[in-house]
């Protein structure tokens, strides 16, 4: 499927939640094509790559869509990442600045350290990207990659250890 044809199924809503926000909502395209969407993100990594990684990492809450479909898809584990108070102990907890105050996620702490993948629908200014990775590697993980839906480029420089995000659709680069 080319993702031009994907690509057609992401709604752009003007001053949604915010004036001057252009939202790209996603439901359409997870609706009409969720599999061509998770074959796609798939298609993003080689087989060696995909060889490499032992679990997908799924942010709360548009993240678990993404990150349950390619955990089914690629028989590999799932781990979660969380608003806070919803995780049981052992945990860790990040902190990160949002435009106007902050915001903390939380992954369990008890599981053995692994090679991960995060998925997450949107890469915009790259907080919520750098604070998961960040959760991981205190749980002692290591991330081997970042995938997102969409790439807000003109947002964010998001690199971690080296690597790029890969996107399936990158906007103001
Ligand atoms: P960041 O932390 O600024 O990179 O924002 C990323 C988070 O904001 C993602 O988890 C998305 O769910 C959400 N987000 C930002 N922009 C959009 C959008 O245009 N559509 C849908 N979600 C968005």
């Amino acid at each position: 499927m080319p993702l031009s044809e994907l690509e057609q199924h992401i709604r752009c809503i003007p001053d949604f939640p915010k004036p001057g926000i252009l939202f790209r909502d996603m439901t359409p395209l997870l609706h009409d094509r969720f599999r061509d969407t998770i074959d796609a993100v798939i298609a993003l990594f080689s087989v060696e790559e995909w060889q490499g990684i032992d679990a997908i990492v799924g942010v709360e809450s548009r993240g678990f869509i993404l990150a349950g479909g390619l955990s089914y898809a690629l028989d590999k584990g799932l781990l979660v990442v969380r608003k806070p108070g919803k995780l049981p102990p052992p945990h860790h907890t990040v902190s990160y600045a949002l435009e106007y105050g902050q915001d903390s996620l939380q992954m369990s702490s008890n599981f053995t350290p692994q090679r991960v993948l995060i998925a997450d629908d949107v890469l915009a200014t790259g907080g919520t990207l750098r604070a998961t990775c960040e959760l991981c590697e205190r749980c002692g993980h290591t991330v081997v990659g970042t995938a997102t839906l969409i790439n807000l480029a003109g947002l964010n420089d998001f690199m971690w250890n080296g690597l790029r995000n890969r996107a399936l659709f990158t906007y103001g680069d």
